[in-house]
């Protein structure tokens, strides 16, 4: 592994981690400096590394991509003079699929082909959950793989299409792919953007002067000053150029929407917008359900900061106890260990949060916090509040119980480490050793992101999968693997 890495953060493996952020452009003078930005907005989606592919009509496509944070890889003049041209992908990535901790260059995305009618680059957010397979029959039907990334058996099936143009390649191939993918990809002349037949994964289209703009979510759209015309439909494929704009096409068989939920209650950034409310305001209706399903006799609502803000703010407003910053984040905490050593790693949350003393002392507080994974970081907040004198101390989560992995793009510990998993929710209240313990019921969560009734069981209106342990795509690689799915009820 390349030590230009940006630190794995010394307690982030009690958050599920979102493993991917894409973003294209089209149509405007240096694109590719507008897809630096947006990938910059998009950090938080992916932190390890970065790429981005351009193409110029007289020097041809060039692409970067290099290990750690955009703004320390593509902000200098010389990189991006190395990518003009008026049409861009790129791409920032936690670790995908089968190369966790051993990242090489190579799985970088976006990945390049050559066809036969001219180059194309690809670049995918989520998880192909049959790609195992897949690798395995190309392989033996002669394709040679240069990564471990899933993108890769796109651009392979792309090769063995026999269809006359790209985008009806990029069709066929997807139609071989099973799994939760959103897709930006280019030609020399054509931004594409492709959402699963589900919509797991989001995936928007906005308006950028002239040209076009592709984007995980809405808040990296805001950055390059684009307008947001619409979130792309599950299933859809759009074909954008200069000739013709956008050319919608539903090449998959339509099927219910399964946008991802914890999308809402912690990967999205609250600046953007899904489904046409903000994702701070949901967050805000998370809390103000909580507060009706769990309230409870305290002095002060405090957010397990920064996630949890958004919820508490509705925890508080909902049941009139006072919201205050109990927990105070370091925000350089980041920069200032950049490698840092085991004694201080031992030191654990108290180098990203310290204890607001004055306020907590006496007070019986309700920590609001967006999930909890495996309980490590829980357990050492509570003793950080006990610490500081707090009479009490009650945790009210955003998400239902995580019992689950999830298998489609998003970073989760095996089943046997989520504390869901092995243990009921008292059980998890005497392991953390708070006065009280209680998540969001699913039917909680679904009337917080809009849906009145609550959620549909027979036919969810969300993937929820981590939750309910209801897959909507089978993940066929695990289970050769050996995962167990859920037995039917
Ligand atoms: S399993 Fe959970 S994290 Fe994964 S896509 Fe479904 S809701 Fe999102």
């Amino acid at each position: 592994m390349s030590n230009l890495m940006p630190p794995a953060h010394p307690f982030d493996d009690d958050k599920l981690k979102e493993e991917c952020g894409i973003f294209g452009v089209l149509g405007t003078k240096e694109a590719a400096n507008f897809v630096a930005l947006g990938l910059h907005a998009l950090q938080h989606r992916g932190q390890e590394a970065g790429g981005i592919v351009s193409h110029d009509p007289e020097m041809g496509f060039n692409s970067a991509r290099r290990f750690g944070y955009v703004r320390d890889n593509f902000t200098s003049q010389k990189v991006m003079e190395t990518l003009p041209g008026p049409l861009a992908i790129g791409h920032v990535r936690y670790s995908t699929a089968g190369s966790k901790g051993q990242t090489a260059i190579r799985d970088v995305q976006p990945f390049f082909g050559e066809f036969a009618m001219g180059g194309a680059a690809i670049a995918h957010n989520g998880n192909i959950t049959n790609a195992n397979a897949l690798r395995r029959e190309l392989i033996e039907r002669g394709s040679i793989f240069q990564s471990s990334s899933d993108s890769e058996c796109i651009i392979h099936l792309m090769a063995r299409s026999l269809q006359r143009n790209i985008p009806e390649r990029m069709e066929d191939a997807l139609r071989r792919v099973e799994g939760a993918f959103s897709v930006v990809a280019m030609t020399r002349t054509k931004l594409i953007g492709v959402r699963d037949p589900l919509g797991v994964r989001p995936l928007v289209l906005g308006k950028v002067g002239d040209g076009w703009a592709l984007s995980s979510e809405t808040c990296a759209l805001d950055i390059i000053g684009a307008e947001f015309v619409r979130e792309i439909e599950p299933g859809e494929m759009v074909v954008i150029s200069e000739k013709y704009g956008v050319q919608s096409h539903f090449p998959f068989r339509r099927q219910p929407s399964k946008f991802c939920i914890f999308e809402h209650v912690y990967f999205s950034r609250p600046d953007s917008i899904l489904g046409g409310r903000s994702v701070y305001e949901t967050r805000e209706n998370i809390g103000r359900e909580l507060a009706k399903e769990s309230p409870v006799e305290a002095d002060l609502v405090c957010p397990v900061p920064d996630s949890g803000t958004p919820a508490a703010i509705g925890f508080s407003l909902e049941s009139g106890i006072p919201y205050a910053m109990g927990i105070i984040r370091n925000q350089y905490m980041g920069r200032t260990f950049i490698e840092p050593t085991e004694s201080i790693r031992n030191m654990g949350v108290r180098l990203k949060l310290n204890v607001n003393r004055a306020l907590i002392k006496g007070k019986r507080v309700i920590l609001v916090d967006d999930s909890v994974v495996r309980g490590t970081t829980s357990r050492k907040i509570k003793e950080m509040i006990l610490d500081a004198g707090a009479a009490e101390v009650h945790f009210r989560i955003a998400s239902p119980p995580t019992a689950w992995p999830c298998f489609y793009g998003v970073d989760t510990p095996d089943r046997d480490k989520l504390l869901a998993a092995t243990m009921s929710e008292e059980e998890m209240r005497d392991h953390l050793g708070v006065d009280s313990l209680k998540f969001i019921s699913l039917d909680g969560l679904y009337r917080a992101v809009g849906e009145a009734k609550g959620r549909d069981k027979a036919c969810p209106q969300y993937c929820d999968a981590c939750f309910s342990g209801e897959y909507p795509v089978i993940p066929a690689d695990k289970i050769d693997d050996g995962f167990v799915m859920k037995a039917a009820e």
